[in-house]
This record gives structure tokens, sequence and C-alpha cells, in this order.
């Protein structure tokens, strides 16, 4: 079975959240479920040069689209027993990081067809499907239909196209449909699948072709059919509901290992006071009072809305009066850095907002931490969560997609749990549950130490999802 990856983002080339750890860890984990995986993407400027010492040039080819002819190179690139396809087109993907630029869904369409152009050069793998992911490769599975549908090499590839996150649907305007995709102008169902108020939306469109779809949790599958939460798409998500399945992502087990992680001061496996020795080093290393006994809450997040920092910034003073330090690292929305680093400066003793991306100091929070807030207004799945409790740091979340899916809530009478939760998208209720679990850090340490027990305990590993995945593929397989 040949699947190849088709994505914008794989750790360690190049991450921007979620997808890129999934890029990079759930390929390696099918491999051991006997799928042969391979994973193509761009080839961004950022990509550190180091990783590309192996790289060989497999040949340049053609994308059409439209009128413009464009010349593009394929690099495959061995790492950690994967095979790696990198697209090379300068003037798409020779740009610093990876989104934000005017003309995203142009690159991404490119991207898309690029890819099915590229099997040509993959003489040893006839792929058999393409997993696309999220709105960058959503274009893949219409082209697969309604362009590629004659050709020998594509006929028979069968396409499973994942959401990540529904918000991001790359969105263009409507000339693109003959002018960019190369569509004529009697490819009405095309149109149809791509026409979304008045502009063409490449998700809805991939949505529309994929012969399955699926999405990061069992709970975001299911309430991505409701208006709250389908982001416009919800009538397309519920006609598909019958080829629509959640799978709950896992994290790389290895990568995030308290007893192994080099980018911690102490390793430990289950002692909450080994876990502490780091606390103690961070509290020195950022200036803040220090003492073991203090609680500690971290964040490790994008700073966007859908991460609940409206909740954060609403009752953020009433939190600092709790007896914790806060600890975010974060990069984002200027409005929200803005907040956090105003707040940093009224509560010097209370707050670090550290306003950047860095990968280690990321490991350092998850080890340092007792406590990992997310209220999350939506989530398809969310991954810091899941590091958190590998690192014994219980979770505060809103019950909502995979937060629901992956913590369980503490129950004071039965003392099973493996972190806190509230309901409603409410800010107070989230600062109650901030409360009662500080409460419990302070006041009851044995029932805290079975909860992070608990926590380190869960199995957060690829291998029941690689499962479902394999499942999934050969429902495809099977199909004519
Ligand atoms: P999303 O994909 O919506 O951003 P997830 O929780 O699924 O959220 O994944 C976020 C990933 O990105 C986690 O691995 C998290 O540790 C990492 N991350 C987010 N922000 C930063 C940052 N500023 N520095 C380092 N890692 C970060």
């Amino acid at each position: 079975m040949n699947i190849l990856f088709a994505l914008a983002e794989a750790f360690p080339f190049i991450k921007a959240g979620g997808l890129g750890d999934v890029g990079g860890s759930l390929p390696g984990a099918l491999l051991k479920e006997g799928a042969d995986v391979r994973v193509i993407m761009p080839r961004y400027r950022s990509i550190p040069e180091e990783l590309l010492q192996e790289a060989r040039f497999l040949g340049r080819f053609t994308v059409n689209l439209s009128w413009r002819k464009r010349s593009a190179g394929l690099l495959e690139v061995p790492y950690g027993g994967v095979t790696y396809y990198l697209i090379e087109e300068e003037e798409y993907f020779g740009r610093e990081g990876l989104y934000g630029y005017f003309d995203d869904g142009e690159r991404f369409a490119f991207f898309s067809k690029a890819v099915l152009e590229a099997l040509a050069l993959m003489k040893d793998f006839p792929v058999d499907i393409l997993h696309c992911h999220d709105w960058h490769a959503a274009a893949i599975p219409l082209f697969l239909k309604e362009q590629y549908g004659k050709s020998p090499r594509h006929q028979k590839i069968r396409s499973l196209l994942t959401i990540h996150n529904l918000r991001h649907q790359g969105f263009m305007g409507n000339e693109a449909f003959g002018d960019l995709l190369g569509f004529g102008n009697n490819q009405r169902k095309a149109y149809n699948w791509l026409a979304y108020e008045g502009q063409l939306n490449l998700l809805k469109g991939g949505l529309m072709a994929a012969d399955l779809i699926s999405t990061v949790s069992p709970a975001y599958a299911r309430e991505i059919q409701t208006p709250y939460y389908g982001e416009g798409l919800e009538e397309v998500i519920r006609y598909r509901s019958r080829d629509l399945s959640g799978i709950l992502n896992g994290i790389d087990s290895d990568k995030y290992k308290p007893l192994k992680d080099k980018s911690l001061w102490v390793n430990f496996r289950s002692s909450l006071d080994k876990k502490g020795e780091n606390k103690l080093r961070l509290q020195e290393e950022l200036g803040l009072p220090v003492g073991k006994d203090i609680p500690m809450a971290v964040m490790v997040t994008r700073l966007v809305d859908q991460k609940g920092l409206d909740l954060l910034a609403h009752i953020l003073p009433e939190l600092l009066t709790l007896p914790l330090e806060l600890v975010i690292l974060g990069t984002g929305e200027p409005r929200y850095e803005t907040i956090l680093k105003k707040a940093e400066a009224a509560w010097p003793e209370k707050l670090r907002a550290l306003i950047r991306y860095d990968e280690g100091l990321a490991h350092k929070l998850y080890a340092s931490g007792d406590l990992l807030l997310m209220p999350s207004l939506f989530e398809p799945c969310g991954l810091s969560q899941m590091i958190a409790m590998a690192y014994g740091t219980l979770p505060v979340v809103r019950e909502t997609g995979g937060l629901k899916d992956s913590v369980i809530p503490y129950n004071q009478f039965t003392g099973e749990g493996t972190g806190f939760t509230f309901t409603n998208y409410n800010a107070h209720e989230f600062l109650d549950a901030v409360r009662r679990a500080v409460g419990l850090y302070r006041e009851n340490p044995a029932a805290w130490k079975a909860l992070a027990d608990n926590a380190l305990a869960q199995d957060f590993s690829w291998k029941k999802s690689a499962g479902e995945y394999m499942g999934l593929y050969h429902r495809l397989l099977s199909r004519k």
C-alpha cells in the first residue's frame, strides 16, 4: 500500500503548529503498520540547509496553471526512516516562513497541481492513496477527479482529505477558476464544488471531491456539523457525513519523554520532586519568585482567538490574584502580544510573556509547569494538552473537540482524572477551573500526585490512531 501525504508542514523541516507535528510523526507510525508512507511538501527557504544534506535531485517538471507554465524541481530527502519529497519553485516558496502572503491561494493551488505532476518522477513509488491535509492540499482531490480522471497514472488513485483546522479554507477570486486553476467554463461540477459566497473556496472543493474525509478528533467531527463550529461549511460536512471519520492525533512519544528529553534541566520519570527541579531553574532564569510549592501554570500556544486568549485576557487580573505564577510562550496576533506584555509589566512577580517561537523552551515549560492552560474556543485536536500530560503537567481545558476526547476531568469523589475541565466558553468558568486546580495543588498533594500519575500513564502514542488510518486506507482501496 503506497500512501503519499501532501501537506504544508512537517517537523523538523518546518512547523507552525500541530500540523507540523503530525507531518513529522504520523508517517513513521504508519510505516510500522506496514504501509509505505512518504511525504510531499514545498521546499520553503526557511527549511534549514543542514536537513537537506542528503537531498537527491530527482528532476524537473512543468506545472500548467492555465496559461502560466511553471517549471519546478523535485528533491528526495530521507529523514528518520521516511522519504520526504520537496517541491522547489523559487518564486512561490523561496520566501521566509510558511504562510501569510497575499498569494497563498495561488501558491498552494500550484503546490496541489505540482504534487500530481511530480508523481511521474517517483519511479519506484506508484501511489495508491493521496492523503491530503488541510486547505493547502485540498485542491488535489478536486484536480484528481476533474482534471486528471483520464490519465492512466492518476485514474486509480484514491484520496483522503484530513481537516486539521476548519477555520483556514483557502479563498480565491472567481477569476481564478479558469485563469489559474485551469478549469473550462463548462465544468459546472467543479465550479459548484468550489463556489462559496461569491468566491472560490479550495477547502470546500476538496471536501466535495475527496473520496473520504477525516478530522483529528471524534468530538470535532461531530461539532463541525453544527453552525457554531462549522465555519460556514457545516452543510457541506453534513452532506458528506457518511464519509467522515474523527481520528485523534497522537504525539511522538520518543520526542516528548521526560526521562530522555535533552532540553530539560533535570530528567524524570514520575517523581514530582525531580520535575520540580525544572520549575526552580525556570523561575530563576525568568527572575520569578523561586519556590517549589508555588503552583506554576504554563501556556505554549499560538496567540489567536481559537486558543481562548479572550477568556484569559478577561480574567487575567483575577487569575493573577491566585497564588500562582503564569508563564506564556507564544506568538501571534499583535493585540494579544500587547495585552500580555502590558500585564507582565503590571505583575512582574506573577507573569512572564515570552513572545517567540522556541522549541527547546517549550519543552522546558511543559516539564516545569504544574498546570497547562488551554481554554480554547474550538480545538480540532490539540497537542499541547497531550504533551503536557506526558510531562505530568495537568491541563485545564474547555471541553471541546480533541480536548474533550483526551482530558479526563478530575472527579473529587473517585479521584480519577487527568486534568480540569469546564464546559462553556465563559471566562469565569475558566477561572473557576483554575481555582479548583490551584486549590487541589495546595491542599491535597496526595490527590495531585495521583492525578499526575494518571496523566503520565496515558498512552498518546500514534499506535491506535495509525491503526484507524489503516482502516480508512483499506476502505478506500476496496472502492471501485
Ligand atoms: P495548533 O496546531 O492549533 O497550533 P496544537 O496544540 O495542536 O495547536 O499544536 C501546537 C504545537 O506547536 C505544539 O507542539 C506546541 O508545543 C507548539 N508551539 C506552539 N507555540 C509555540 C511556541 N511559541 N514555541 C514553541 N512551540 C510552540
